[in-house]
Formats: C-alpha cells, structure tokens, sequence
C-alpha cells in the first residue's frame, strides 16, 4: 500500500492546475502583465529619485519636507505593505516596517537600506546628462543620484514584500524593513535610534542584509564568472588630528624647523611606517574562493597555506586594491596652517583617516601612530566617532546558506565569494543584535558602473532594477521559510481533497 502525504497531493493539483491554464493567450495575459508591473516599478523607483533627501550633519531637519514628501510617496505606491506590515517613523525621519512572521520562535531578519542621498556638487551640474533630481528614465536606464545608492535598493525591497504579499506569502520569521535617513554622514540619528529601539524591545536578530559589495564582472584576469562578493566583515573608523604649535613671526627670519616642517615629517614617518600585513580569517576566504576559480598554482599555494602564507600577502600587498584587505589603512586628508605668505603660522594640524582592520582596536592604533611620529612636539588625538572593526560573519550557516541559495537563483553566473567590505555602511549600527550581518546588494557591477556612485550620471539599468526585486522576493523566501509551506498552512485540506481520496 502507498501512502501519498496530502501535502504532496496539494502541491500535484496546484501543478496541475497552473498547467491546465497556461494555454497561448493565458501566457500572452500573463507577459503583458509583467511588462506592465515592470513599467509601474520603474515609476516608482523615477518618482523616489525626485525628492532631495540630502542630509546634513549640521542641521537634522535639512531637507524635512523631502523626506517626508518621500514617506508619502512609498505609502501611496506600496500599498498592501502599508495595510499589512507595521510602520514606524523613528527620529522623524527614518523608517521602520515590522512584517511578523508566523513562527516567533524564530529570531527576525532585519532588511536595509536608506534613504539620504549624497548632495550633487555644484560645479559638477552641468556635467550631467540628465538633471539629478528629476528621474528620467532613458535608454533603459533610470537616471538620477540614488538610483545605484540607495533608493533602488528601498523601492525593490518594498517592491518585493508587496508582490509576496499579493502572492500570500506569509513569512514564517518577522522581518523588518529598516530604512534610515543619514546613513551617507554616519547613520548616527537614523539606523543607530533603529538599533536602539529594537535593542529596548529584546529583540535579536538572526541576519542583517545590507548594501556593501555586489555581482563584481571583470575584476579579476584570467576569471570569466561573476564573483558575488558579499562583506562578511567590514574594517572600523577612526579620525586622528595631528597639530604642532609653532612660534610665529615674520617669515624673513624662520625657525630652524617650523610647525609645517615638523608636521609634514610627522606625515612622511607615518606612509614610511605602513601597519603590518595580516591574514584576517575574512581574506582568507577570500583568497580560498579565488584559488578554487583560478586553479593550478594558486589553488596549489592555497592548499599549502602553511608554506606559501607571505608569499601569498606579498602579491596581496602588490596591489592597491588589495592591500586594503590586509592591513589598516592610514590616510592624510585634511592640511591646515598658515593664512598669509610672509608669516609663520602658529598652528599647523593634519587630520589622518584611519581604516582599522580586524584584530586591531583604538589602543593599538593609537600606539602604532605614537611610535612611528617618535616626536612629542607632535599632539595626536582622537576626534570624531571611534568606529571598531565588525565582527566576522561565520559562513557555515543556514542564514548564509539562504542567502547563498538567492545568489545562485538569481545570478546563476556567480560565484559567491566572502570579503572584507573596506568601507561603513548603516550595518555597523546592528552589530548590538546579531553576529551575521552582510554587506551585499544585488547587482552586477563593472568598473564602469562602479565610477558611478557618488558620482555624475548615476543611472541604473531597469534590467539589473528588476533583478534586485527578484532576489529581495527569493532572499525573503529563503530566509523566512518556504513559501508553500506558509501558503499551504493556511488552507483547510479538507477543503480540497476528500481524505479517503490520498491512501491508495
Ligand atoms: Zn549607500
């Protein structure tokens, strides 16, 4: 005697039933649908370019009526997502939306994304084909700043959770939607009052997904596959400002060394005294995905990790790019001294960017800068906000391999690789509620679309748009349970097959 599980009945007559229906002019009905959902996203996503939501650091009402102007607009475009999930305006600004999911046993994902932009320069206007705020859509593109950072990513994941809940997709985990509004100067008023909200109220998560690395084409020679780097770590922050006093005077009669002299050494000892190279266990994942792809002697070296360790941090260290994958970075960005060409000026002061890599703290730093100065006429200190390096992502999980799963549907040309993410994102703020956190957005990128983030003629093509609703849409899935099984727990079975019916 066979037993056919009712469940598995179901899921036969739902087959049967789509096949049944998918004659010619269904499918006809069915595509012209698509197209015109598609168009309607593309709307959507124009629309969202529009409204100048620029934040500042000074004033945290610049900009309130975009920002809100944008809420509106999200609210009237998404509205199952507004009717079924819960809202919450938090710092007036940012948003979050909470989806419960059916099982609470299970600890939530948190999605996000944000919805600041960076300001267009001046005297960079004229230099765009398209006005920045005004989304044109052209050429299959959509044009405008935010289209590549962030507002794509806040209109597919919107765009996402209202297919599936026109779909009935019950997620079987909550997930929240958390969109903040600074994160361009930090994410300090939005994602970090977020963290804080969902920390008042005990929630942990199990996943953060936010932007970070993405789809990479062409970034390696000799590698014809798409690498999908997704950030399992990302380097901490910190600003130190070196200031030398000087005597002053009329510059006819010049000290021995003046306070810029004595600055600019100071600087020259720092690029002469690099931090040491280290392999962290992110880069070594790295470079064990790589070695897999390229094969012969780099796999060989890989597997002999012991034998070929500094050799393989000497080829790292070659390269600019890479050599930020293995040690902290430090970097002068700002000079000041001086006012008028014939007097020495009191003061001279130099702010150093740092970028800490794993395993390294504020301490360390610090002690490192301090020895190689070696000049007690130079003062150091810390100013700014101390941002420590992530916590490492472990990619042995069920969590990673949903999200490895969603790669692989939707971008079945990748190979998903795990990398440090060498900038900061709103992610740094979660760190409170969960240890996985990943840094990815779904797209494919060259180094020619690369150039254009933060950048004039930001566009994003429609076609890499729709493929982000997709993997928002499987990426839920994925992470929150099947959705068949969500679906399936909803309908009474014997609403649709007598019992006696399944044994045979
Ligand atoms: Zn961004």
């Amino acid at each position: 005697m066979m037993i056919i599980s009712p469940r598995l009945l179901i899921v036969f007559s739902f087959i049967i039933y789509f096949a049944s229906t998918t004659v010619s002019s269904a499918q006809r009905i069915i595509k012209e649908n698509e197209r015109n959902s598609e168009q309607v996203s593309i709307e959507k996503l124009s629309r969202a370019i529009q409204f100048k939501t620029i934040a500042s650091a000074h004033d945290p009402h610049q900009n309130a009526a975009e920002f809100l102007a944008l809420h509106q607009h999200l609210a009237e475009s998404f509205p199952l997502v507004h009717k079924s999930l819960q809202k919450e305006v938090v710092n007036n600004y940012s948003l979050l939306y909470t989806w419960h999911g059916e099982d609470s046993e299970l600890k939530p994902i948190l999605i996000g994304a944000h919805l600041d932009v960076v300001p267009v320069e001046a005297a960079s206007e004229q230099d765009w084909q398209e006005l920045p705020f005004k989304g044109v859509v052209k050429e299959d593109h959509v044009w405008g700043r935010g289209t590549l950072d962030d507002k794509y990513r806040v209109v597919a994941i919107l765009e996402a959770v209202e297919q599936l809940l026109e779909k009935g997709y019950k997620p079987l985990r909550t997930v929240y939607l958390a969109f903040g509004h600074d994160e361009e100067i930090g994410g300090e008023r939005g994602a970090r009052e977020i963290s804080a909200l969902l920390e008042a109220r005990d929630v942990e998560l199990e996943a953060v997904f936010d932007e970070g690395l993405a789809v990479a084409e062409d970034v390696l020679p000799g590698v014809t596959r798409q690498l999908a780097l997704v950030g399992t770590a990302a380097k901490g922050s910190i600003n130190l400002k070196l200031t030398v006093n000087g005597e002053g005077g009329h510059s006819s009669a010049p000290p021995k060394e003046s306070a810029i002299g004595v600055l600019s050494h100071a600087i020259v000892k720092l690029q002469q005294n690099p931090f040491k190279a280290r392999m962290t266990p992110t880069t070594k994942e790295t470079v064990e995905s790589l070695a897999e792809l390229l094969g012969g002697k780099h796999k060989f070296a890989v597997r002999h990790y012991w034998l070929f360790k500094n050799k393989i941090l000497k080829s790292l260290a070659q390269d600019q790019a890479t050599d930020v994958l293995i040690r902290t970075k430090m970097a002068p960005t700002i000079l000041e001294a001086g006012e008028k060409d014939n007097v020495m000026p009191r003061l001279a002061s130099a702010t150093i960017n740092i970028r800490i890599l794993n395993g390294e703290d504020e301490r360390s730093v610090l002690k490192h800068v301090k020895k190689a100065i070696d000049d007690d006429r130079v003062h150091i200190e810390v100013y700014g906000d101390y941002t420590p390096p992530s916590p490492i992502t472990k990619t042995d999980t069920p969590i990673f391999a949903a999200l490895k799963n969603s790669i692989a549907e939707i971008f079945p040309d990748a190979v998903v690789v795990p990398a440090l993410f060498p900038g900061g994102t709103d992610a740094k703020h979660y760190t409170n509620l969960t240890s996985n956190i990943f840094r990815f957005a779904p797209q494919v990128v060259n180094r020619e679309i690369a150039m254009l983030v933060h950048n004039v003629n930001e566009r994003i093509s429609i076609d890499v748009f729709n493929a982000c609703i997709q993997f928002y849409e499987v990426l839920i899935q994925n992470a929150c349970g099947d959705g068949e099984d969500a679906l399936l727990a909803d309908l009474e079975l014997e609403d649709l097959l007598p019992l006696e019916d399944v044994e045979s």
